[in-house]
């Protein structure tokens, strides 16, 4: 019997109700976050798309008002750490001048995620890379739309299953020429034409705070509804066709089976990010798919990026996608990101760990875990990915796989493996119990 995984935090379910006594605390890129290591701020960059001069003033600000860093987080955003206290005013101006700021009553609640391969790949499947400007655009002009929370989520899938289990609030599933949009912990969803899909989604996300009003609840997520208030996905099958969106009731596992319509989609991959390396794409076109060590980026490694093709796609997996070169192009420009310290190969032993801030950023933290798991990225390696942690909280904890824990203690760490008890391990012991670990045949049910 396989030893029980600790839980991320974020694992709560209906089965634990939870009771919000106060607003989310989320930061923005207007309301900064006091930490350890300076005021920090998250730049909402809905689907992580970015141009290059937008890029080149985020560098800008990292550098001048920052640590010289840049934090991608798992929802494709990006985070500003190391910020003095005084600073707001002047990153505030230089955000609306890159264009990241289009409406700061609402600049916390743009929280979207999208497929980061959409339209760039020879997958066939559809580009649903167009709809994230429509619902930023819907988002940020709907006054009640300020009302979400900040970490309420829109995910618009492809139909390549990505970012489907990255537990949206709200999420589109691109079918045939049309998209199924279904609200979290529903079994079934809304099928509608793919140019109504963006206002779709708005009107859902209006469809929960309706919810909300009438529960007298603080929810700041679909699945904290209390059970007698769920969402009803006839109800909002109705709402749509009053708002002149016609549809029809569908299952969220078959939207293709449902839409009976297109191309062969391939099958899910559960919520997994791109393969570093070239992605080629249709007629000579390639981009390419990085990840940043540990989530963080230098300035100059950010601006590398950004000087390529002019456009950067930011994943929730931490990563990087570049559109817009050829097959001529690509290789030399992935040899110049792996020359300056990025992950650009799939065997990269550094692409399966992860880490919280830690030390010195944390104060609740035992330990500087980054500098620990960069110092054992490359020396261990096996099939199980790990997370670092500097306390019980696991922050930034990787979802929906089998992974090895490390959580710092007073005395060193302690180590957990799906088959294996949690154990105690002294720092120098590190390497080889790691390295044990990592090795774990996970099971299939994990
Ligand atoms: S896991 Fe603990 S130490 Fe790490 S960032 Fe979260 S609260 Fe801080």
């Amino acid at each position: 019997m396989l030893a029980a995984m600790p839980q991320p935090p974020s694992a709560a379910s209906r089965d634990e109700p939870v009771i919000r006594e106060r607003g989310d605390a989320c930061p923005g890129a207007l309301r900064l976050h006091a930490a350890d290591d300076g005021f920090l701020a998250r730049i909402r960059i809905p689907g992580g798309l970015l141009d290059g001069p937008a890029a080149l003033l985020l560098a800008d600000a990292a550098e001048r008002l920052g640590d010289g860093h840049l934090d991608l987080t798992s929802r494709g955003n990006a985070q500003l750490r190391g910020l003095g206290e005084s600073c707001g005013g002047e990153l505030a101006q230089l955000l609306d001048r890159a264009g990241l700021l289009p409406a700061p009553s609402h600049e916390r609640v743009r929280n979207v995620v999208a497929s980061p391969l959409s339209g760039l790949d020879a997958s066939g499947l559809p580009d649903v890379s167009g709809w994230v400007p429509l619902l930023d655009r819907l988002l940020c002009a709907d006054p009640g739309a300020a009302r979400l929370s900040g970490r309420f989520l829109f995910a618009l899938d492809d139909g390549r299953g990505d970012v489907a289990p990255l537990a949206g609030d709200v999420t589109l599933t691109a079918c045939g020429d049309g998209a199924l949009v279904w609200t979290a912990g529903s079994p079934e969803g809304v099928l509608v034409a793919a140019g109504d899909a963006p206002r779709a989604a708005l009107l859902a996300a209006n469809h929960f705070l309706d919810a909300v009003a009438r529960a007298g609840s603080r929810a700041w997520r679909v699945t904290e509804l209390p059970p007698e208030h769920a969402l009803d996905v006839r109800v909002l099958g109705e709402r749509l066709a009053a708002a002149g969106i016609p549809g029809r009731v569908a299952g969220v596992s078959a939207p293709r089976a449902a839409a009976e319509a297109g191309p062969d989609i391939p099958a899910p991959r559960a919520g997994d990010g791109p393969e570093p390396g070239i992605v080629a794409g249709p007629g000579g076109a390639a981009a390419l798919s990085v990840l940043a060590p540990l989530g963080r980026l230098t300035a100059a490694q950010w601006r590398l990026l950004a000087g390529l093709s002019g456009r950067m796609r930011l994943t929730p997996w931490r990563g990087v996608v570049v559109p817009g070169l050829t097959h001529r192009t690509a290789g030399p420009a992935l040899d110049a990101l792996a020359a300056a310290g990025l992950v650009t190969a799939p065997g990269d032993p550094r692409r399966s760990v992860t880490a919280c801030t830690g030390r010195p950023g944390c104060a609740k933290s035992r330990a500087d875990v980054r500098a620990d798991a960069r110092a054992l990225a490359s020396r261990t390696a096996g099939p199980l990915p790990v997370h670092w942690s500097g306390c019980e909280r696991r922050c930034g904890h990787p979802r929906g796989t089998a992974w090895v824990d490390l959580v710092a203690t007073p005395d060193g760490y302690e180590i957990s493996a799906p088959g294996r008890p949690a154990a105690p391990v002294a720092h120098a012991d590190l390497a080889e119990a790691l390295t044990a670990a990592r090795s774990t045949t996970p099971s299939p049910s994990l």
